[in-house]
């Protein structure tokens, strides 16, 4: 087995991204600018709006954040402000949001979506045109493509269909050509489809759901999941079972979400060169 670290990718992404906002600065007298805005207290969202901070600063993206708490209508004013200031290039809206607020991610600008998750963005992706992908889906394609995995013809199954990640990875695999099946907590043999598969992306919250035995020799995995189980991080495959069993498999931590981070900072600063009109 060949485990598809992340770290190495994600490394070289920030290195370039590092040299990259240095030259925006010094053509345009500006810098990429995010802001986070939350609503509510959410605790693992501050955490995460922490770690994005850092991965700013360490780029050299402006980065600003904003709580609101039970003041929705300051939450979606805001919004609308960010989404006009020129000085703001990208915009991210932490989840989960209450009932009454579900709206406002379709609020975000398209061009300072870095989330890729408007239906305009989502549209874009889905007929082929250029957009900002959502980050984790677009995670999941880097590395296939730094290991040279081949994808064309290939049978890829990925389990979960979120907006987030599921539905949008399995574009971008058709896009390259795989043969993609989609499944969900519906599908009536969900051993079978992995028993077939070339290429699994686990896309399901489920900690260490998918083991070894029900996958195939050949097969290349790629574990999206991301699941706490007493203060350990775990992927949604056994990582254990699965790594004596497959071909080639991505770590949880230190695969898909060391490369997400780097491409939701490679999307920021593409927000930027798209609003600024620089190739
Ligand atoms: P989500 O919105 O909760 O979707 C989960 C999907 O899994 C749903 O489509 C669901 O099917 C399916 N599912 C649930 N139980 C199943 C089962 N027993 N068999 C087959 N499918 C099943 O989750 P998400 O936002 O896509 O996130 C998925 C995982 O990725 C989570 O662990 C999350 O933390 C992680 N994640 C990681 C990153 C990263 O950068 N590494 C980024 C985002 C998310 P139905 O549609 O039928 O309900």
């Amino acid at each position: 087995m060949k485990e598809l670290s992340g770290k190495k990718l994600a490394v070289e992404i920030k290195a370039s991204l590092i040299k990259e906002v240095e030259k925006l600065k010094t053509e345009t007298g500006s810098a990429p600018h995010l802001i986070v805005l939350q609503y509510g207290k959410d605790a693992a969202s501050k955490a995460y709006a922490n770690r994005i901070e850092k991965n700013c600063k360490a780029i050299g993206i402006e980065f600003e954040y904003q709580q609101f708490i039970e003041e929705p209508d300051r939450f979606k004013a805001r919004l609308k402000e960010a989404n006009q200031d020129e000085k703001i290039t990208s915009i991210m809206v932490q989840q989960p949001l209450p009932p009454e607020l579900k709206d406002s991610l379709e609020m975000i600008n398209p061009k300072k979506d870095i989330e890729g998750i408007t239906s305009a963005s989502l549209g874009k992706l889905f007929v082929g045109l250029e957009t900002l992908n959502p980050a984790t889906a677009e995670a999941c394609m880097e590395i296939l493509d730094y290991y040279d995995i081949p994808i064309k013809g290939q049978r890829a199954v990925v389990v979960g269909r979120s907006n987030i990640v599921g539905k949008p990875v399995s574009i971008l695999l058709q896009q390259k050509h795989a043969t993609v099946t989609m499944c969900h907590s519906r599908t009536r043999d969900l051993e079978w489809e992995l028993k077939n598969a070339d290429i699994v992306v686990a896309a399901v919250g489920r900690a260490e759901m998918i083991k070894g035995d029900m996958l195939n020799e050949d097969s290349v995995i790629i574990d999206v999941g991301t699941n706490f189980v007493d203060g350990k991080l775990l992927g949604d495959v056994d990582f254990d079972s699965a790594a004596d069993k497959v071909k080639m498999i991505t770590p949880v931590p230190g695969g898909v979400g060391t490369v997400t981070n780097q491409v939701l900072m490679r999307n920021i600063v593409k927000s930027f060169k798209n609003l600024h009109q620089i190739k």
